[in-house]
């Protein structure tokens, strides 16, 4: 079995894939060309925002955003302790202090509570300023936004929304990818929306911060003018090829991919119910795109070789995250190290990620749940 059946995937959009591919190589229109902007259109219609800037992947997305705020040193960014390591590289790379704050025990996203408390922390000790909240969709599930953009307005703080993993999941009717000032999202091959290499896009309804971001992607070009370069950029920018595997992809994802993700998750819970594992919490009016599907084990079991066990009747399993962000190594000796996150070191010790993806069957599904009960029983 496959953690994610990209195969299988392909074998599905083949058509459509293939004759898009082909489109670009003969129009030898590499870079730039109008797939790019056909798909900016389509994902901007889709998210609900005036812009959509595509580059070359989620971690550019993060660290365009941040440019564009002049992000830097001084400045505190509160990040989930729970996350990938680009939602707090970026901040430091940029030479800005990332504060990792403690997620939720159900949804495993940022805790808005904690979120408030650190924000008062760093004020009253004033080292840092605080600026900016990266809050993210961890495994497809939007974050309590409508909690977090409160304390973002009640501190003047600019909201970026880390939504690699959250593409397609909403709040409401509000589409993920919208609940930034600027949201970034990333199109790695295994994200909900991924292409067939790096790629990624940042979300915005404001003109400005677009086109600075537009200009930043592409060396600090001045307006359309490629050699009159009017500040520092990057060369990050989304390859033609993979705009027009995305159009592919983005179709299948409306038309089917999403509401079939969504019941694949369904069997998992209705299945896995009686097991004593913690499952997936997805709050009311709430809809996650599950890039993970992310079971919690009982403390008591051993998590290693119940991996071993499953790996051995070929069910591969992940596990997302084993290490919290304040003990990574590269924050050793930092302020950001200093961080108290109980709720993000227990998970970090239990959760466990099962094969997730829109083309696993009901009978896989059951296979995947047999197996795994009788790993922890044994
Ligand atoms: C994958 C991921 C990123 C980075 O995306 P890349 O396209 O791999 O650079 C950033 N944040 C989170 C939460 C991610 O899962």
């Amino acid at each position: 079995m496959e953690f994610r059946d990209l195969k299988a995937q392909y074998k599905a959009i083949k058509n459509d894939m293939d004759a898009g591919i082909a489109e670009v190589i003969n129009s030898a229109k590499f870079i730039s060309g109008p797939q790019v902007k056909e798909l900016e259109k389509q994902l901007a219609n889709y998210v609900g925002t005036k812009h959509c800037v595509t580059c070359a992947n989620g971690t550019d997305a993060i660290t365009l955003a941040l440019m564009t705020w002049d992000v830097g040193p001084g400045d505190a960014v509160f990040v989930p302790d729970f996350t990938f390591f680009s939602s707090g590289e970026c901040p430091a790379f940029e030479g800005a202090t990332p504060v990792f704050v403690d997620v939720d025990p159900r949804t495993y996203n940022m805790d808005p509570e904690k979120l408030e408390s650190a924000v008062i922390k760093v004020k009253s000790e004033g080292k840092y300023i605080p600026k900016v909240v990266i809050a993210v969709d961890l495994f497809g599930l939007p974050a309590d936004y409508e909690a977090i953009q409160d304390i973002c307005k009640k501190y003047d703080l600019l909201l970026l929304e880390d939504a690699a993993q959250g593409f397609g999941g909403s709040i409401r009717g509000k589409v993920a990818c919208s609940f930034g000032d600027i949201s970034t999202t990333s199109f790695f091959p295994a994200k909900p929306l991924g292409c067939y290499g790096d790629g990624g896009a940042i979300f915005t309804d404001n003109d400005e911060w677009a086109a600075h971001l537009r200009s930043i992607c592409v060396h600090g070009k001045s307006g359309n003018d490629k050699y009159n370069n009017i500040r520092l950029g990057m060369n990050s920018r989304l390859d033609t090829l993979q705009a027009a595997v995305l159009l592919a992809k983005l179709k299948a994802f409306k038309e089917y991919e999403l509401a079939d993700v969504n019941q694949v998750a369904a069997w998992y819970t209705k299945g896995l119910k009686e097991c004593g594992l913690t499952l997936p919490y997805v709050p009311d009016g709430f809809i996650s795109s599950w890039a993970q599907y992310t079971v919690q084990l009982p403390e008591t079991v051993n998590r290693a070789s119940v991996q071993e066990e499953l790996k051995s009747q070929d069910i591969p399993t992940m596990i997302y995250y084993i290490k919290p962000m304040h003990q990574q190594g590269a924050f050793e000796n930092t302020d950001s190290a200093n961080a108290d996150c109980p709720v993000t070191e227990k998970l970090c010790a239990t959760v466990l990620s099962l094969p997730m993806h829109p083309y696993l069957t009901k009978e896989d599904v059951s296979e995947v749940v047999g197996k795994l009960q009788n790993a922890i029983c044994k």
